[in-house]
């Protein structure tokens, strides 16, 4: 098969890590014989130092014409200066809401390899987790009417929660789809004892859930939630949330798997098309330097292919050839840490993971 891959490689480390997923992709596309033809866009810092934009019309045109989005990461201190309007970091929510992605999976897992890299207590990491953390994009309290004004007390500022009916049923069947294709158990995360939005959210999951008989649905409020994702994250397969709690949630797992340079993200809408980015940022005290880990933009790779190219195998493969290379003791420098392994070059890493697929 034959797909176009935008690459949005951004700043500071984005290029570097880009550049070792593609690798990876390359590698995948000849042994399974597919063809995948790589563009790149502006994005970013970059993008404002090429043409004053921090997202130029070309780089949108050019995405909505691919069949996925491949972004390496934006920012970075030489661009802070900028008005808000045009910080690196808009262009992001401008390319999101440029390909309508309402969407963002967030996987949380733990590498058995990485068990003592992890925050948690041993006894709980020794029980593994594997998370898929679905949360809703564009909705919400982030999207909300909101505003300053004169109260009874004086100046007062309000920000407002809101989802429709449509919204909650399309992500609802996101997160239903997703666990169809893996443990078959979803628990939906609100705040429904005080938030009538919330309360919408729990009625109109349990509707779509009648859709899917064979998957388990659970509720559960997001204080309790906060505690569970600490005390026993094994309990969770698919969480499907809000924007705001889904934003907090998701960091709260990202950080219990051990290093931030471990974790894809996918932004998915009503098509095919995703975008796919680690969920770190630009990393600049590091860049240039050809010691970042390049394993969460490898893993976005690998679900762009499940998500968005239905290439289940080569995904299984490119993830396979990741465990191998942790199992085989192989590390990079955030990874290693204080430990006396010898760290891996960003692209001493690529090379050995294309060597294991
Ligand atoms: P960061 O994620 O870039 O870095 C935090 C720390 O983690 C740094 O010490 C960095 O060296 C390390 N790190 C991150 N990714 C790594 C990797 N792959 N390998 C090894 N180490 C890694 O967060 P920050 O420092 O708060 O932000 C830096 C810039 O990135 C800012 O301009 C910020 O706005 C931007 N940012 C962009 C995105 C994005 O593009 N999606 C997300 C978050 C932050």
């Amino acid at each position: 098969m034959e797909f176009n891959i935008a690459l949005l490689r951004g700043d500071g480390i984005g290029p570097e890590i880009v550049d070792s997923a593609v690798e990876v992709l390359k590698k995948t596309a000849d042994k399974f014989g597919h063809k995948f033809n790589f563009t790149p866009y502006l994005i970013g810092g970059s993008a404002i130092d090429a043409t004053g934009e921090c997202l130029p019309e070309e780089t949108v045109k050019g995405c909505l014409a691919s069949d996925s989005v491949l972004l390496g990461a934006v920012g970075g201190p030489k661009w802070d200066s900028q008005p808000p309007s045009n910080r690196p970091e808009k262009a992001l929510l401008g390319i999101r809401a440029a390909l309508g992605l309402f969407t963002n999976l967030r996987p949380a897992k733990l590498y058995s390899a990485l068990k003592d890299a992890s925050p948690l207590r041993s006894d709980i990491a020794s029980n593994g987790f594997d998370i898929m953390i679905v949360r809703e994009l564009t909705g919400g309290i982030y999207f909300g009417e909101r505003g300053r004004r004169q109260g009874e007390h004086g100046e007062e500022a309000y920000d407002t929660e809101c989802y429709s009916k449509m919204e909650i049923e399309r992500i609802a069947k996101v997160a239903f789809e997703t666990a169809m294709k893996r443990n078959k158990k979803v628990i939906s995360i609100d705040k429904s004892n005080v938030l009538e939005s919330s309360r919408l959210w729990r009625e109109t999951v349990h509707e779509i859930g009648k859709n899917y008989p064979e998957v388990e649905l659970s509720d559960m409020l997001v204080d309790n939630a906060a505690m569970q994702i600490v005390k026993d994250p094994a309990q969770f397969d698919v969480i499907v949330t809000s924007n705001m709690f889904g934003d907090i949630l998701s960091d709260e797992a990202s950080q219990i798997t051990g290093s931030i340079g471990m974790l894809p993200s996918a932004s998915l809408g009503s098509t095919k098309r995703g975008m796919y980015e680690p969920i770190h940022g630009s990393a600049p005290d590091i860049a240039g330097q050809n010691k970042s880990n390049p394993i969460a933009t490898i893993l976005s790779a690998s679900m762009m292919l499940r998500y968005s190219f239905d290439l289940q195998k080569e995904a299984d493969a490119i993830d396979a050839a990741v465990d191998k290379f942790l199992e085989q003791g192989f590390r990079t420098a955030d990874l290693a840490g204080n430990t006396d392994v010898k760290p891996l070059s960003t692209t001493e890493v690529t090379e050995k993971i294309i060597e294991l697929l």
